[in-house]
C-alpha cells in the first residue's frame, strides 16, 4: 500500500470522530490538504469516563462521559449539586432573617438562658444551695435542666443582678418555684458558700448594670463557651477515671 492511501485511511477513521463541521472540511479538501494537515493532527488519546470509568475516546476535548447515558448522570448530579446550594443559601437568608427581627428582649433571653445553663453546670455536683438536698433529687421534669439556675435577689427584683455568679446558683425545682425560692435558708446556704462579705456586697449592690444588644450576645457567647469548657473538663476527667 502507498504512503499516502495509508494517510487517507488514518484520516477517514479520524473523520468519524470529529465534529460535524471539522468532517465537512476533511470532506471537502483536496487531497493535498488533508493530508497535510494529517501529518498534524495527533488522535485523541483515550480517558476514562468520569461516570462508569471505562475507557473511552473523547470526540470532542473537554468531553468526559463516555455515552449518553453516563452524559445524563453527570448532568442529574450537576443539578443536584446546584439544588442543594440553592436550598443552603435560602437557609442562610432565611437565618439572616431571623437575626434581623430579633429585638433586646429575644437577646436578654438568649443570654439569660446561657448564664443559668452554666450556673446549673458549675454546680452540678453540689447541694442545693438551700436545703443542702441533692440537687436531682425529686427532679421530674427535665424542662430548663433538671434542677435549677436559682436566683438569690431575683431577676425581677434585682435585674442589675441576673447575670452576677455569686447571685446565682443551683437549686431544686421544687424550692426555687414553691417555695419562693426559701430566701431565708437561701442566706444561710450562701453565706457557708461564698462568705458572709460577699453575701452583703451583694445585698448592697445597687450598682445598675444597662445592656446594649451588642453586650447580651457577648454575654451569651461567654456563657456558652464557658459552659462548654466545663463540659470538656468533665469529660476529659471521666476518661481519666476510667484509664486508672
Ligand atoms: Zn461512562
Ligand atoms: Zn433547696
Amino acid at each position: 500500500m502507498r504512503h499516502s492511501s495509508l494517510i487517507a485511511q488514518h484520516i477517514r477513521k479520524w473523520i468519524l470522530v470529529l465534529p460535524r463541521r471539522q468532517a465537512l472540511f476533511f470532506e471537502t479538501a483536496s487531497p493535498q490538504v488533508v493530508a497535510l494537515l494529517a501529518m498534524n493532527t495527533k488522535p485523541p488519546n483515550p480517558k476514562a469516563c468520569k461516570v462508569c470509568k471505562t475507557k473511552f475516546t473523547p470526540a470532542r476535548p473537554f468531553q468526559t462521559w463516555c455515552s449518553p447515558e453516563c452524559g445524563l448522570e453527570l448532568v442529574k448530579a450537576k443539578q443536584a449539586k446546584e439544588g442543594k446550594a440553592k436550598a443552603k443559601a435560602e437557609r442562610q437568608a432565611d437565618k439572616a432573617k431571623r437575626e434581623r427581627l430579633k429585638t433586646r428582649s429575644d437577646y436578654m433571653k438568649e443570654a439569660q438562658r446561657e448564664f443559668n445553663r452554666y450556673i446549673r453546670a458549675r454546680d452540678a455536683d453540689k447541694p442545693c444551695i438551700c436545703c443542702g438536698q441533692p440537687l436531682r433529687l425529686g427532679s421530674g421534669s427535665s424542662i430548663g435542666g433538671e434542677f435549677d439556675c436559682g436566683h438569690y435577689r431575683s431577676v425581677g427584683s434585682a435585674p442589675h443582678l441576673r447575670f452576677h455568679e455569686s447571685n446565682a446558683h443551683g437549686q431544686r425545682k421544687v424550692c426555687n418555684r414553691y417555695g419562693a425560692g426559701r430566701a431565708v435558708d437561701y442566706r444561710i446556704g450562701l453565706v457557708q458558700r461564698i462568705g458572709l462579705d460577699a453575701v452583703e456586697a451583694l445585698e448592697a449592690d445597687q450598682t445598675p448594670r444597662r445592656y446594649t444588644i451588642p453586650d447580651l450576645i457577648a454575654i451569651r457567647d461567654e456563657y456558652r463557651a464557658k459552659t462548654r469548657a466545663l463540659d470538656l473538663v468533665e469529660t476529659v476527667g471521666e476518661t481519666w477515671k476510667q484509664q486508672t
